[in-house]
């Protein structure tokens, strides 16, 4: 899969993306990141990214000149992709946007917006936007990073145990998972239940339904 990020701080992302399961995955050929700087496409000596906005009220917008020739750009490498925007005002990303991004593994183009915010005309050329929760964050950045994460270890291949992202939190939309323990069977007073160490994989079927909450449907 292809997932190609727009940004002003491409060099928030190695210590996320270049470890652990997204850089096994890298390694595997089963995920290519690339970063566009949206500094180089920036206007003047200056490099102008920003401009205050119409109408007044505090801080900068993106501007759209060098947004548009970012995402264009973008699009020359992967013309099927998919371009999403972060935004606190998108849709909100669920575990079955991801699943959906990794079944069909349609390119990415992420646009990580900054500052206030962006020029609302970049939208034309957008397909989704993207929340991940009611607040705000100071950039488009990590929430670029937790949508990369939430679907590249559904991709086939990444996680090993396949069945691992199945039985997982949200798998079906509400259920979390039951609690888990490994060894020591005793620590600090706090034993394991007992139902987990009798074999008797009925009842301990049974006792992971009981205990797996549902979550708000929020
Ligand atoms: N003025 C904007 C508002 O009131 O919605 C907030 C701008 S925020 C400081 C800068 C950028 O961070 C946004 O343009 C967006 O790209 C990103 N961002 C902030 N919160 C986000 C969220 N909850 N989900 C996705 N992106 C978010």
């Amino acid at each position: 899969m292809k997932i190609q990020i727009i940004t002003l701080f491409p060099e928030m992302f190695p210590g996320i993306m270049d470890a652990s399961m997204l850089w096994k995955a890298q390694e595997q050929k089963l995920l290519d990141i690339s970063y566009v700087n949206l500094r180089d496409f920036g206007l003047g000596n200056r490099k102008t990214v920003d401009d205050t906005p119409y109408g007044g009220g505090d801080g900068m917008l993106l501007k759209p000149e060098p947004l548009f020739a970012a995402v264009r750009f973008a699009k020359e490498q992967d013309p099927d992709a998919n371009v999403m925007l972060m935004t606190a005002r998108g849709a909100r990303w669920k575990q079955a946007s991801a699943q959906k991004a990794a079944d069909t593994q349609t390119g990415l183009i992420i646009i990580c917006g900054r500052y206030e915010g962006y020029d609302e005309r970049i939208t034309s050329l957008v397909d989704m936007q993207v929340s991940i929760g009611d607040y705000v964050l100071t950039g488009g950045e990590l929430p670029a990073m937790v949508v990369t994460d939430s679907i590249v270890r559904l991709i086939p291949g990444v996680l090993g145990g396949e069945n691992s992202a199945a039985i997982e939190s949200f798998s079906d939309g509400r259920t979390l998972e039951f609690p888990q323990y490994t060894r020591p069977e005793e620590f600090e007073g706090m034993k394991v239940p007992e139902v987990l160490l009798s074999g008797n994989h009925a009842a301990i079927e049974k006792w992971r339904t009981e205990n797996s909450q549902q979550a708000d449907k929020n």
